[in-house]
Order: structure tokens, then sequence, then C-alpha cells
């Protein structure tokens, strides 16, 4: 079932890493990535800021330097485009989990960064006046200090052991409570926040999709739709009324059928 944006008036879309892999980015755990995932937690926890704020930077300094060499790629424009087009009665927001920027340098404008930016630096002190600025420096030897309050300097993100940015988690809660059009792409389905987040557009009457290169295990049932494919091959598809789904494979849960294209059943 193709998407007419036309038709919707309130849409929330949530990324996740899925959306930026095509752009290089190798995330900071997992199999490929920088540090295991032991590491990555005992090192990027709040309670460093306090102990060993090196370590911090020695975890997120390195994602750093990757995203300032990152290009936008086809499924950051894609959405950056869709939500250029859309009429000015059409609510749009775009809620995204990862820290690389992207979506603002591939154009989008409505987007709510619930992990931070990992190019932006700030200082630790939650009372001090400076604002966070972008900074390229990933401060791999030598630990930061605020120029105003003398405060450790940190990366404007969200770190392990801290809760989401308030401001984020309140107008992603917001949209999600009326939204008629939700999308997870390149997400997990089945954790938190995508899990949440279905929760909330399938209680506000939304209709559901799911975007992944993976399948969800196990299925989350809020999802209606589920699309396979990396989201820059699936997202133009989708949306686009000429183009057959070939390239998708369909699970459309409420029907319990899985379709590979338009017209053949499996
Ligand atoms: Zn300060």
């Amino acid at each position: 079932m193709k998407i007419d944006i036309s038709l919707y008036q309130r849409i929330v879309i949530l990324t996740g890493a899925g959306v930026s892999a095509a752009s290089g980015l190798r995330t900071y755990r997992g199999p490929n990535g920088l540090w295991n995932d032991d590491d990555v937690q005992a090192y990027g926890h709040v309670d460093r800021l306090q102990d060993d704020p090196q370590k911090i930077w020695r975890v997120f300094g390195p994602l750093r330097e990757q995203i300032l060499h990152a290009e936008p790629n086809t499924a950051h424009l894609f959405l950056a485009k869709l939500d250029a087009n859309l009429q000015p009665s059409q609510e749009f927001l775009l809620i995204t989990q990862n820290v690389d920027g992207l979506h603002q340098q591939a154009g989008s404008r409505r987007v709510v960064e619930l992990h931070g930016t990992i190019g932006r630096t700030r200082c630790a002190n939650p009372d001090c006046i400076l604002p966070p600025y972008p900074d390229p420096d990933p401060h791999l030897e030598t630990v930061p200090y605020c120029s105003v309050c003398g405060s450790v300097l940190r990366p404007d993100i969200v770190l392990f052991g801290e809760s989401l940015p308030v401001d984020a988690s309140w107008q992603s809660k917001r949209a999600l409570r009326d939204c008629d059009l939700f999308i997870a792409i390149g997400t997990s389905g089945t954790v938190s926040p995508a899990a949440q987040y279905v929760r909330s557009a399938e209680y506000a009457g939304a209709r559901t999709v799911f975007v992944n290169l993976e399948a969800m295990t196990p299925p989350n049932p809020a999802f209606q739709e589920l699309y396979l494919g990396a989201a820059e091959d699936v997202l133009p598809v989708l949306f686009d009324p000429n183009q057959k789904l070939r390239l998708l494979k369909m699970i459309d849960v409420s029907r319990n059928i899985t379709v590979c294209n338009e017209s053949k059943k499996i």
C-alpha cells in the first residue's frame, strides 16, 4: 500500500541508525562499532563527568570525527523534501535517535533530536550560561573546560545513565498524541522509543508503518505494515505512486499477509 502523504494531516516519523548507515557511519557499539558494549556503557556513562571525563571524550570523540566527514544520503534527502513539500495545514515532526545532525544537513527543518547532537559541545554545569556550540575538536587527549564557569565541557548528547531531554520528549509525545500517520525507519520496533511511540500512535488511530532492513523479532502488532529493505531504497518507492513496490517485501499485519510486490502474495 503506497503512502499518499496528502491524505494525512499530522505526520510523525521516527528515525534510527539504519537511516544513516548508507552515509558510512559506524556506530560506536555493536559488532563493527568503535567500542564494545561494555566499554561504551562504562566510559560513556554520565558518572564519568565526575570521576574521569576524558573517558567520555575517548568514546564519543571518534564518532564526532567520523560525522565531520559524513554526508546525508538519499533517505535523509528524501525526508527533507517530504517535509518541504507538505501543505501549510499539514503538521509534521521528524524525531531522530541519531546524533549525527544529517537530517538538518539534508535540509529537514522540523526535527527533534532525542539524543542530542555529537557535533555540539556544552557545559556540564546545568546552571551555566554558556550556550551549546558547534565544535569539531574530538578532545581525545585533553579534557576541555568551560571558559565561563570552569566546569568540564561535554558532548551535547544523552550519555548513558541520563534521561532524555525534557523538551524533546515532550514535543515527541505531543505530536504522537493526535498523529494520523506514524512511520518508524531504521530503528528497532520492539524496544524503546519506537515500541512506546507506536503504541501512542495506534491509540491515536494512526496508520502505523515500519521500515527497516530486518524484521522485528518478535513482531510488534502495533505496527500495521512492515516494509523490509534499506531506508534509502524503500522510502522513494513507498511514497511514489508511479513506482511498483517491487523492491519491497511488505507485511500487512492486520490482514496477516506478506506481499513481495503489488500483485504477488506469498
Ligand atoms: Zn560553564
